[in-house]
């Protein structure tokens, strides 16, 4: 039975993998900050199939200590302060856990299983003021926040450590991945939340920034696949996932309220406060090489992650006010 260790597993990304690795017959470790892993939010239907450890990337001896222990076969790194836009409040904590965090647990695989397996999860912030569209594994990166510019690091010293160390270790460039498990503060949840309490009667609008922002936006539950995929290869790589498809906000609005059977229109406010200062221009990724490679490709479409988003939180919120 292979072993594989997730950082950040209370996340959206950790539990769908870990899911996912357990339905293919993997023993899953998982470490993440004890508040969250304390709500079990996304765990707590599977939690017991699950190895639940303390562990901090801030602390090099807590991940010796657990590599030392369970010598795992692949490491997927998701913990990170991940909210782009909240990276401004806090840009020092940021690049200690999301940049320094990586070199920690690459450091710590070399010294104790350099035969694991690396997955670093890189994000398609890191191409912030774009250089080309649409990106590809080879596309400069010119991040635009503290959060883009902790990707870059880890991006790279992945790829470091896999030229000068020999770890298998990969990086996956991803573009905005959403499910019923992400969280509040992305305009993805925002939408589908907000659409589902005007539609109970719960609220009577939505307050949000700029319309017109577009993005790559995929399914978190197939975009874990491509991770797990790109661990099984003969060589390790670095891959761009996205759908090569991009749909504004307002789109989105579309689709959820019409779901629901209402008019977007007669509920969204626009206010100043949800405007970006410096919003990323067209982030667009070209999936051809994931494609070609892993022969990956997403199954969701646009208009299901919408409308599952959706059914979840009437769903939930249904529940809520029984
Ligand atoms: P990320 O910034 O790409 O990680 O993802 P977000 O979901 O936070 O934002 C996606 C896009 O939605 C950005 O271009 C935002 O400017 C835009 N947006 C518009 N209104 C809102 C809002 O109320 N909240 C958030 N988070 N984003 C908004």
């Amino acid at each position: 039975m292979p072993t594989a260790l997730i950082t950040g597993i209370a996340g959206q990304d950790g539990s769908y993998l870990a899911e996912l690795l357990l339905s293919k017959g993997y023993r899953v470790l998982g470490i993440d900050h004890l508040s969250s892993i304390a709500t079990y939010e996304h765990l707590k239907h599977f939690q017991d199939d699950l190895t639940l450890l303390e562990g901090d990337l801030l602390d090099q001896g807590s991940l010796v200590a657990i590599l030392e222990q369970y010598s795992p076969d692949e490491v997927y790194n998701f913990a990170a302060l991940s909210f782009p836009e909240g990276s401004w409040s806090r840009p020092v904590v940021t690049g200690d856990i999301t940049a320094l965090g990586v070199t920690r647990m690459l450091e710590a695989i070399r010294l104790v299983c350099p035969k694991a397996r690396f997955y670093q999860a890189s994000s398609s912030e890191m191409f912030g003021v774009v250089r080309e569209v649409p990106q590809t594994e080879n596309t400069p990166f010119y991040p635009r926040n503290p959060y883009g510019v902790a990707k870059v690091y880890g991006h790279w010293i992945t790829v470091t450590y896999r030229e000068m160390h020999q770890i298998f270790a990969c990086s996956g460039i991803l573009y905005n991945h959403e499910s019923p498990r992400r969280g509040l503060q992305y305009v993805t949840r925002k939408i589908t939340h907000g659409a589902a309490r005007i539609k109970l009667g719960l609220a009577d609008e939505i307050r949000l920034g700029n319309l017109d922002a577009r993005r790559d936006w995929g399914y978190a539950g197939d975009y874990v696949e491509a991770m797990w995929g790109m661990l099984q290869q003969d060589q390790p790589d670095d891959y761009v996932v996205c759908t090569g498809e991009t749909h504004s906000v307002r789109e989105f609005c579309e689709a959820a309220f019409s779901h629901v059977g209402l008019n977007y229109q007669d509920y969204v406010v626009q206010d100043e406060r949800f405007y970006r200062p410096a919003e990323a221009k067209l982030l667009v990724g070209n999936p051809e090489k994931t494609q070609t490679k892993l022969g990956w490709k997403p199954r969701v479409s646009f208009e299901e992650l919408v409308t599952m988003m959706v059914d979840f939180d009437l769903q939930y919120l249904g529940k809520e006010i029984l």
